[in-house]
């Protein structure tokens, strides 16, 4: 089971797909920007293994080798004593057809509840607001670490904020929502999406993050730092080809 549910209100299906040169670099080579979901990590090494094929290569930034997406594939390799990843290897930072979003975490469960949680985590503070464009304007300024929008016209939006670096009081929060056996925590990739599960009564609630900046993300993945799960959503116009390559082969390449 995994520990959240994903909902793609904009399809990678539907973007052509390209048939994309792809290198296998040294797996040490590579820094990954993400913490991993263990289930997710879990369900690649039994598909790899299972087939003994590798059929999809990473995204790798030219500048840094940061993995862009690819770390659940990065590590099961590791795991499995792989030397190297079929990786493509992309211009990223100056370039305007890599283009990074977030995931917008949501909850289903009750809010007072939710509430109660975010209530009881030390490292943060909840600032009350009731305009939904400040709470946003709020986070994109890093002021605040998560916005808290809800449907429940009787409560104020929540700011969360706290002394920290914004994506490590993220984490913080991240890891009580997981622990928490009452409410499940979703992730979606659009606002409009994420409005959408509320006025549909899928969701009571969710998050508003900003998504970090391609050199931010080369810069804190070159300091070995990592960001919580599914803060970048990394975006090509088009979807790489499925390659074929023997698990056998990334072990003794
Ligand atoms: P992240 O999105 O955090 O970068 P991944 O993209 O590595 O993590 O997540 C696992 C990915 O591995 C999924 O996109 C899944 O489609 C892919 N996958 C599953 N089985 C295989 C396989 N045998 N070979 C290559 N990729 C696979």
């Amino acid at each position: 089971m995994p520990e959240f549910v994903e909902i793609r209100t904009e399809p990678e299906e539907e973007k052509p797909e390209l048939d994309v040169p792809f290198e296998l670099l040294d797996l040490n080579l590579l820094k990954p920007h993400e913490e991993l979901d263990p289930n997710e990590l879990e369900a690649f090494i039994e598909s790899v293994t299972g087939s003994g094929i590798f059929w999809k290569a990473a995204l790798v930034s030219k500048e840094g080798y940061v993995i862009l997406d690819g770390h659940h594939r990065w590590a099961g390799l590791k795991k499995l004593n792989a030397k190297v990843m079929p990786c493509i290897l992309l211009d990223y930072v100056n370039n305007p057809e890599v283009k990074v979003y977030t995931w917008y975490p949501f909850i289903i469960g009750s809010l007072n509840h939710l509430i109660d949680v975010l209530k009881n985590i030390e490292e943060i503070e909840l600032i009350y607001e009731s305009n939904k464009d400040t709470v946003v304007e709020k986070v994109e300024s890093m002021e605040a670490a998560f916005g808290l929008i809800h449907s429940d016209t009787n409560k104020k939006f929540i700011l969360i904020a706290g002394d920290d670096d914004p994506y490590d009081l993220q984490k913080i929060i991240i890891k009580h929502l997981i622990n928490d056996q009452k409410i499940q925590l979703g992730y979606i990739d659009t606002i409009k999406g994420a409005e959408e599960l509320l006025v549909q009564g899928k969701a009571v609630a969710y998050f508003v993050r900003r998504a970090p900046k391609k050199k931010e993300i080369v810069e804190r993945a070159s300091k070995g730092k990592v960001y919580p799960p599914k803060t970048t959503r990394h975006s090509l116009p088009f979807v790489p080809k499925k390659i074929h390559i023997s698990l056998e082969k990334l072990i003794n390449p």
